[in-house]
């Protein structure tokens, strides 16, 4: 008997959220009641972030003046949570709500204001020598839980430079988005989008959802070719402005290494989160070793496909035609179902999450799209959905729901300063829970064609996160390097390492493309976030590794690398990542523990290959 409040999203239709019933709602009452609630929490974080002001100067004073300016500014910080998450989830359910939207800006004053308000304690305590700080650590116990924030800050300050010099570095600090500013400027503001004409003569502007959906689904070579050319040629038309923008980032990042004094841009981009630099280029080497699988998954769908050619356009068209829906009130207990390797507790807590009303799951008028995880301490963590029944919308709550387990282990285990984790961790879990989730499917699936979309769907995802990703982290690291072997940057040098790329990754599996060469002016991370996609491609890599113990065969071994793994969750920010990877038995300056991506890739592209013979 089909349930009273059951929900389904209908295509075409937007419903209001009072269409929607509760259950399908989350329910944020564990942060606030209401609003008065949430009023009284708002003056008492703005009390708090007066009353830590005052504690300016006491640091040096001794342990007991140090432990509780700690704790003070934990004090505050679990406030913020509150304070920041009750307006802002409330407004992601309809952003048009003018009155939570000024809540929520109320809430990023008052954040302002403690920034301000707090800005003395980093420079006040490390102004007192670390031998010191390091004995107080030592006799006082309570303080001694803050000594990775301790070493941590006075990890980073190693390179900090004196006032003058710091003062210098302030005044060019404002040159350092230009580079990005005028990408942006480049590709969007003024950016004139061309027309395509499809083949059934129908006209579309070229966006990049437009160009990427189509890649995505048109099943007409001639389309897709045509979108991906023009596409580039926009790119390829600007090639020497987007040369002399990169080499703006280049510059810009050796500047700051040299005069903070590290070794290379690579070693600069690393220090914070205290990673060797080997971790990079081992990645970056082994990946490259081991691009058989890649490549053996393209020959197959050049097969497959049976064009003369097979470009860069071709990689992402399905390879059978199925659309299956799934249900959100079935999908919920397949997710309880795939974590079950995890252990019953890991399972009870996935079911608290869905039983609990953590999630707002459909979308509705006015509501954000896409999808997270927020991390509500002293509450529980929220996810945000826009469940359409999709095949990514499954994985996508899966994904979320593996950050959520995250925080929520974490958090409990964890006191508040070591809460929060990286970004070169988080990736992990989910990623870990959505392979625990494709094991599930695959045996659960119906039809050959469910396989092969599911197939599909993990190759295609670990060509996406990892290989591109890796390859995106070598081209970063070679360009960076020309900057600092005095090399000249131009159009030329930037697409010759592309092209050096596409062909030691592809090999002649894919057929040359000229214009691809420029693609490296199309990556906006290039631009932005100099060093950082590389991450994926390590919690990949991670996760592939913590999987061969969660799926073996041995209980023993088995149940090892699980509690090793709960582990590293329970761990949240309590020591620099390459140390809490190491307590899930992963580490990534060895080559096995990249090899393990490619050896993934290769059992799921024979299993894909049988399914296709
Ligand atoms: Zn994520």
């Amino acid at each position: 008997m089909p349930m009273l409040d059951t929900f389904r999203p209908e295509s075409g239709s937007l419903p209001t959220r009072d269409a929607i019933p509760t259950r399908y709602k989350w329910d944020l009452t564990s942060i606030c009641t209401n609003w008065d609630e949430w009023s009284r929490t708002y003056a008492t974080l703005d009390s708090a972030i007066n009353a830590f002001a005052a504690l300016q100067g006491t640091l040096a004073q001794g342990p007991e003046p140090l432990l509780a300016a700690f704790q003070a500014m934990d004090a505050m910080g679990e406030l913020a949570y509150r304070v920041w998450y009750f307006a802002s989830l409330q407004y992601d359910e309809d952003q048009r709500s003018n009155d939570v939207n000024a809540r929520r800006q109320q809430v990023q004053i008052l954040f302002a204001r403690q920034q301000q308000a707090s800005s003395w304690f980093n420079p006040e305590l490390l102004s007192i020598p670390l031998d010191t700080v390091r004995a107080w650590l030592e006799a006082n116990a309570t303080l001694g839980t803050y000594r990775f924030a301790v070493e941590s800050l006075f990890h980073e300050q190693e390179h900090v430079l004196d006032e003058a010099g710091e003062r210098l570095m302030s005044f060019a600090g404002r040159f350092n988005s230009v580079p990005y500013d005028s990408y942006s400027a480049l590709t969007t503001a003024d950016a004139k989008h061309p027309s395509l004409t499809l083949s059934d003569g129908r006209a579309l502007t070229l966006t990049y959802g437009h160009y990427r959906a189509l890649l995505e689904t048109n099943p007409n070579q001639v389309d897709r070719a045509a979108a991906y050319r023009l596409f580039h040629q926009t790119f390829s038309d600007n090639q020497n402005t987007y040369a002399a923008l990169y080499n703006g980032v280049l510059q810009r990042d050796w500047f700051h290494a040299r005069a903070r004094g590290y070794a290379t841009t690579l070693d600069a981009a690393l220090h914070g989160n205290n990673i060797p630099t080997s971790v990079v280029e081992n990645l970056i080497e082994v990946t490259k070793q081991g691009v058989e699988p890649l490549r053996r998954y393209h020959r197959l769908r050049r097969r497959v496909l049976g064009g003369d050619t097979y470009r860069l356009f071709d990689v992402f068209v399905p390879l059978v035609a199925h659309t299956a829906q799934y249900p959100y009130d079935e999908v919920g207990g397949w997710i309880v179902d795939s974590v079950a390797p995890l252990g019953a507790e890991y399972q009870q807590q996935v079911r608290r999450a869905f039983d609990g009303r953590w999630i707002d799951v459909f979308e509705n008028q006015g509501k954000r799209s896409g999808a997270y995880s927020a991390p509500v301490y002293g509450a529980h963590p929220y996810m945000l959905l826009n469940y359409n029944e999709t095949l990514d919308a499954v994985f996508t709550l899966a994904h979320e729901m593996g950050h959520s387990m995250h925080t929520l282990l974490s958090h409990q285990a964890q006191p508040f300063v070591y809460a929060g984790y990286t970004i070169f961790v988080a990736e992990v879990p989910s990623t870990l829970n959505e392979a625990l989730f494709l094991d599930l499917m695959l045996d659960r699936a119906k039809s050959r064609e469910e396989r092969i979309v599911l197939l599909q769907h993990a190759i295609d995802s670990i060509a996406g996160t990892f290989y591109t990703q890796v390859l995106f982290a070598d081209f970063e690291l070679q360009a960076h390097r020309l900057v600092e072997q005095d090399q000249p940057v131009t159009a030329e040098s930037l697409n010759t390492i592309y092209a050096g790329l596409l062909d030691a990754y592809y090999g002649d599996v894919i057929d040359r493309e000229e214009v691809s060469r420029v693609t490296w002016a199309r990556i906006p991370h290039f631009f932005s976030t100099p060093y950082y996609v590389y991450q994926y491609a390590t919690c990949f890599a991670s996760t592939a590794r913590l999987m061969q113990g969660v799926r073996s065969t041995a209980p023993g071994e088995r149940a090892d690398a699980v509690a090793r793994y709960l582990n590293l969750l329970k761990a949240g920010g309590s020591d620099y990542p390459m140390n809490l990877l190491s307590l899930a038995g992963v580490d990534l300056s060895q080559p096995d523990t990249v090899r393990a991506v490619s050896t993934e890739l290769d059992t799921l592209v024979a299993r894909l290959e049988r399914e296709l013979q």
